[in-house]
């Protein structure tokens, strides 16, 4: 019997455990080093240190770094913790970790645990083998984590096994990132700088502003068994063929709908997982697309955020296999239905405690409020090419630009409130705006606040960006990235204009302009010069394709080109000048980014390959020799050519499909050699695009027509109905 049948037939034997209800607040955080914990474990002195250090003070030094190591390992110990590692989040795409025991021998041969305050500061893991772009092959060959004290220590419990993990950032000897986090701090730093500095503007008692996150993670959970059955899924995490089902989500009973139990039981279970881990979850439900579901945490800031949201991909993926399911991350695991994304919600924080994106409640408040959210708008507008980049992947290729989801056109939804409010200033800010002219626009603005705090529903489900009451929405992030990239891309574009924004307002104030008169000017100035990124309509439509184009709007379809804005002297302008990238790191990312394109869709293409010649056809040929034989049968019995006539159209029609199938194989493995030959890597990555673009749909085509002929019994692969509705 295949793996399919045994599959399925293995489904009704699975046992549902949903694990009991305990009070989330008695096990939040339980396995986090937080300063609660610290203030147990460490003497005034340490305890000051890393206090300070976190919040982006000094350096810790050796001696008290020694009494933060020991008090962690005292900490760990007593939770039965017996290893450690550094944890990071290399360009791979994932986390890495390599495991060391406090367990050591002394010089005498007697047994210790030891974790001292080196060991907690700096590791050097075999860089060799991550992605560098080069970067190590020009500079070092050797890359070091280092401790990053902002984000805390925590416990990963796997079964039994518990180990301590340090957060790190990975850097080279030279001192280029080879990591997602370090550059992420620096913008982080860059934004926090800029940001203060136009607060001050309305506000001298800020002295720090921390932008925010509050991701949402989209996923699909199926059968274990059944995605065993399915090389592609287990390889590339998505289905490369698969006929649609009869249902599929045209129903839209699956969205908001009661949660299937097995799968409840699994939310139930990582859900308490993350809670140890101090990841504040507090949303669950079904979304739009059969098995598919979503969660999002309370927000945070956005280091810590970025590291909880990798986290839990971690955990949620681990945790699944206890429930005998898996957990697709993949941003299109299935075609025909909808993908996957993880919107980044995104706002700023100052020591203030204001929210620099909530729109405010005295006049001066709003022109607070206004000010950042016209400088995200300008933004955004300028670089709008850098943020499409960052969300350029091969596997969100099938989001953006394809049929659903965001469009690859980077555009900014505001609602109808503040559009209006935009367009006012827009018309009454002029150049003989004079002070009185201030007092009643600010008042005017300040009168449409309470209906702004209305404009909620007026939601844009097709928007890439759009403003939503409080804070900005990055849609188009794919569900399987690392937040930081998006992060790191906005928070620096932020940090840029800003620094503008203030050297603009300080200008006008130069030649004399009253403080506010000067901001409003500058805002107009910005609102004019950016409005073109700003559109209300449906996002997937045909006009507004048009009418982007009209507007100048880049629209990118493919990462290999989309990935060309990372490179641009003014990204390198950019970035350099913002202290987040070096020219040389930015190159050895957009080399890495189109390597990462290469292989994925290499292997890919290879998997398509192996599953049409060694499962679909191998079906296809055994059915058509059932066909063969009832035919040569009947004709035998001497019955005329009625009753194998139908027999005889289905034959030819699959044998047709196996032709196309098999020659479009070949051909696409001729390409394949040709794209391998191609030393450039842009045009390579161009190169397995076109690949892609030529073969894919085409090969998977016959492929889903034959799953439609074939004898059911006959067919080895886990159908879509199987997958998305069995559990
Ligand atoms: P939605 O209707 O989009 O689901 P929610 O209010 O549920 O809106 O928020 C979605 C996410 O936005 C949550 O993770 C939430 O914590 C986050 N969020 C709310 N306010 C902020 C903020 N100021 N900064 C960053 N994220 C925020
Ligand atoms: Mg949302």
């Amino acid at each position: 019997m295949s793996l399919r049948f045994n599959a399925i037939s293995s489904i009704n034997n699975n046992e549902t455990n949903i694990p009991a209800s305990t009070k989330i607040t008695g096990i939040f955080g339980t396995n986090v080093f937080t300063l609660k914990t610290a203030r147990e474990f460490l003497s005034d002195e340490a305890y000051k240190s890393l206090v300070t250090s976190i919040r982006g003070g000094k350096k810790i030094d050796r001696s008290v770094a020694n009494q933060i190591a020991n008090g962690i390992r005292a900490w760990a110990e007593s939770k039965g913790v017996t290893h450690y590692t550094h944890w990071f989040q290399p360009l791979t795409g994932t986390t890495a970790e390599k495991h060391d025991s406090f367990f050591t021998l002394k010089g005498d041969g007697t047994a210790i645990e030891e974790f001292d305050g080196a060991a907690l500061i700096q590791q050097e893991p075999d860089a060799s083998s991550f992605p560098s772009g080069g970067l190590r092959a020009t500079f070092e060959a050797r890359g070091y984590t280092a401790w990053d004290p902002s984000s805390p220590a925590f416990i990963i419990e796997i079964g039994q096994g518990k180990t301590l993990c340090i957060p790190t950032i990975f850097v080279s000897y030279t001192g280029e990132s080879l990591d997602y986090k370090a550059p992420l701090l620096k913008a982080l730093e860059a934004l926090n700088k800029s940001a203060v500095e136009v607060c001050n503007f309305f506000d001298k008692n800020v002295t720090k502003v921390t932008p925010t996150l509050g991701w949402e993670q989209e996923y699909f959970v199926i059968d274990e068994a059944l995605a065993t059955a399915r090389p592609d899924l287990v390889q590339c995490g998505r289905t490369v063929f698969g006929a649609s089902p009869a249902k599929g989500q045209q129903l839209e009973d699956h969205y908001f709908g009661s949660i299937p139990e097995r799968v409840y039981a699994f939310m139930r279970d990582y859900e308490q997982e993350s809670y140890k881990l101090g990841i504040p979850l507090r949303t669950r439900h079904n979304e739009v697309a059969p098995a598919q579901f979503e969660c999002a945490p309370i927000f945070e800031e956005v280091n810590i955020a970025v590291d909880h949201n990798t986290l839990l991909m971690d955990v949620m993926s681990r945790v699944a296999k206890r429930h005998k399911l898996v957990v697709l991350l993949h941003e299109k695991p299935f075609a025909g239905i909808n993908g996957s994304g993880k919107h980044n919600n995104w706002s700023m924080a100052t020591d203030t405690g204001v929210n620099l994106l909530a729109p405010g409640k005295t006049p001066k408040t709003n022109l607070m409020f206004l000010t950042f959210f016209v400088n995200t708008i300008k933004a955004v507008h300028d670089y709008a090419d850098i943020m499409r980049a960052a969300i350029a992947s091969a596997p969100n290729d099938h989001r953006l630009g394809a049929n659903e989801a965001p469009p690859a056109i980077i555009s900014v939804f505001v609602g109808q409130y503040l559009a209006k409010v935009l367009s006012d200033i827009e018309t009454r800010v002029s150049t003989k705006f004079d002070e009185q002219d201030e007092a009643i626009l600010k008042l005017d603005l300040h009168r449409s606040i309470p209906e702004l705090m209305l404009d909620n529903t007026d939601r844009n489900r097709t928007s890439p960006f759009a403003f939503t009451g409080n804070k900005f929405e990055f849609r188009a992030v794919g569900s399987s990235a690392n937040c930081a990239i998006s992060m790191t891309v906005l928070n620096t574009i932020m940090a840029d204009t800003l620094k503008k924004f203030k050297a603009d307002v300080d200008a006008l104030i130069e030649k004399g302009d009253k403080k506010e008169i000067a901001i409003m000017q500058v805002i107009q100035k910005y609102i004019v010069e950016s409005k073109n990124v700003l559109f209300e309509g449906d996002g997937y439509s045909e006009e507004w394709h048009k009418e982007a184009e009209r507007r100048g709007l880049p629209n990118l379809k493919t990462t290999p080109v989309a990935l060309d804005a990372m490179v641009t002297d003014k990204a390198k302008k950019l970035f350099e000048s913002n202290g987040v990238y070096s020219h040389t790191e930015l190159e050895a990312r957009h080399e890495i980014e189109l390597e990462k394109y290469i292989k994925k869709v290499q292997i890919e293409a290879r998997i398509m390959g192996d599953l049409a010649i060694n499962h679909i056809l191998p079906a296809a040929i055994a059915y058509q020799n059932d066909l063969l034989s009832n035919v040569n049968g009947l004709k035998a019995a001497g019955l005329g050519e009625t009753a194998y006539k139908s027999q005889l159209t289905i034959l030819k029609e699959v044998s047709e499909h196996i032709q196309v199938i098999h020659d479009k194989v070949n051909l696409m493995v001729e390409a394949r050699k040709v794209a391998n030959n191609i030393a450039d890597t842009r045009e390579k990555a161009i190169s397995y695009e076109s690949i892609k673009s030529t073969y894919f749909d085409e090969i998977r085509y016959h492929v889903d027509k034959l799953e439609h002929l074939v004898d059911d019994e006959k067919w080895t692969l886990p159908k879509y109905r199987e997958m998305l509705f069995l559990r």
